[in-house]
């Protein structure tokens, strides 16, 4: 970065503190990952120059001849991927995905149905934070009280006394499998369309380690830089009954011109997800995640749901006498990164919480593996149940052990 080291010191030393950051730290942030260098090297291309507002074969701007072929290549792999009929690859985010979505779909003050908030859903499926939850009437569901998972018949009921125009499923801090065929049964018989969002666990449909929801819904929405391991994003998938709709929603109707150099590491991601080191790789982050579940649990802690299926957790730290965000200031003076999270039917404030949600994506494509989660459990386990004055700097430094045993390549100062 020679040039930037020389041209804006201020924001290449933010750059190279964050390298540091990243190195010395481990990211236990469910929805992060790492991207690879060749991702980053088409991200930080010259692709951001170009303005190719519409799509492959109709720009509305001349030479876009080599943007239509990065275009292409993103949707092809995509759809390849996933086994769709038609993608978007256009959408800047997750976020704009469900919304363009929502504008296809519905009429403000039409009824939606998501998983709320404080059960592992997201704000775009209908918080009132969110234009979302302003634009439509926004309804949820609920895990069941006992099992703190999915009863599909709870979700029937909820669905027959709201009557959606659609459903939503997918959320962020649900570790269980989704049954799509359930979701898709509910919707056909209230008459809903379905949508499922996929963001989170994008990356393990990709390895054939979750349901693919492609078969059973009328949209699938994605980001892509979370398990996907591709760079910051958004994609949808559709039949091709609704392909030109979702396509005018995008551009014009939501977005201007895509962000191409964005889309070019789409592409480089897609294909690297269509490789068998892509399914290893996920498959390791599912077993550690069971690990770490494990290894948490039998250290004295409380997983909402009693576990995961998936790359991520939620700890009810509450159960051990702190709050989400006590746990989190504590874990991130150790050298942890990980989000303070409401667990279903929690007492406390979104801003404090009683629970953290811990996820595997970034540290497994790190190199950390089974005997890693164990150490992982020991720390975060000490941690949360240490006195109040406890000194911490032993597990600080059994994580900056961890931290240079698993370096992560391509960070030194440049
Ligand atoms: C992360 C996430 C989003 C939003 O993605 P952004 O890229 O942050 O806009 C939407 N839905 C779900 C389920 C997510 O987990």
């Amino acid at each position: 970065m020679s040039y930037l080291k020389d041209s804006d010191p201020a924001v290449y030393a933010a750059i190279e503190a964050e390298k540091r950051r990243q190195q010395e730290h481990l990211e236990l942030i469910a929805s992060e990952n790492w991207t690879s260098p060749a991702v980053r090297e088409a991200v930080g291309s010259i692709m951001t120059d170009k303005y190719a507002e519409g799509y492959p074969g109709r720009r509305y701007y001349g030479g876009c001849e080599n943007m239509d072929t990065v275009e292409e290549l993103a949707r092809s792999r995509v759809k390849a991927l996933f086994g769709a009929e038609h993608a978007n690859v256009q959408p800047h985010a997750g976020a704009p995905a469900n919304l363009a979505v929502y504008l296809t779909v519905l009429k403000p003050g039409d009824t939606i149905l998501g998983l709320e908030l404080s059960h592992g859903g997201h704000l775009t499926h209908g918080s009132p934070v969110s234009i979302t939850g302003q634009l439509y009437r926004a309804e949820h569901y609920q895990v069941n009280r006992v099992t703190e998972r999915l009863d599909m018949d709870e979700v029937r009921d909820r669905a027959r006394a709201v009557r959606p125009r659609l459903i939503v499923a997918g959320g962020s801090a649900y570790p269980r499998t989704w049954d799509f065929a359930a979701f898709r049964a509910i919707a056909d018989e209230v008459g809903a369309l379905l949508m499922v969002d996929m963001a989170h666990f994008a990356g393990l449909v990709a390895a054939d380690l979750h349901p693919n929801p492609v078969p059973y819904s009328d949209f699938v929405t994605s980001t892509t830089h979370k398990t996907l391991r591709g760079p910051r994003g958004g994609f949808i998938l559709t039949r091709q009954a609704w392909a030109q709709a979702i396509d005018k929603m995008v551009f014009p109707g939501l977005q201007g011109g895509p962000l191409m150099h964005a889309i070019a590491g789409k592409a480089v991601a897609f294909y690297e997800a269509m490789q068998p080191a892509f399914r290893q790789y996920q498959q390791q982050v599912v077993r550690n995640a069971a690990r770490l579940a494990e290894g948490l649990q039998a250290r004295g802690l409380r997983l909402v749901s009693g576990g995961t299926d998936t790359h991520l957790m939620l700890v009810d730290v509450k159960a051990n006498g702190i709050t989400g965000k006590e746990a989190q200031a504590r874990l991130a003076r150790v050298g942890i990164t990980v989000n303070k999270n409401t667990i279903p039917f929690d007492p406390e404030k979104p801003m404090v919480t009683s629970g953290i949600r811990v996820g595997t994506p970034q540290v497994t494509t790190r190199g950390l593996g089974l005997n890693e989660m164990d150490e992982l459990a020991d720390i975060i386990a000490g941690v949360v149940k240490a006195p109040g004055d406890a000194d911490l700097e032993p597990y600080a430094r059994r994580v900056r052990a961890l931290a240079e045993a698993f370096p992560l390549p391509g960070l030194e100062p440049s």
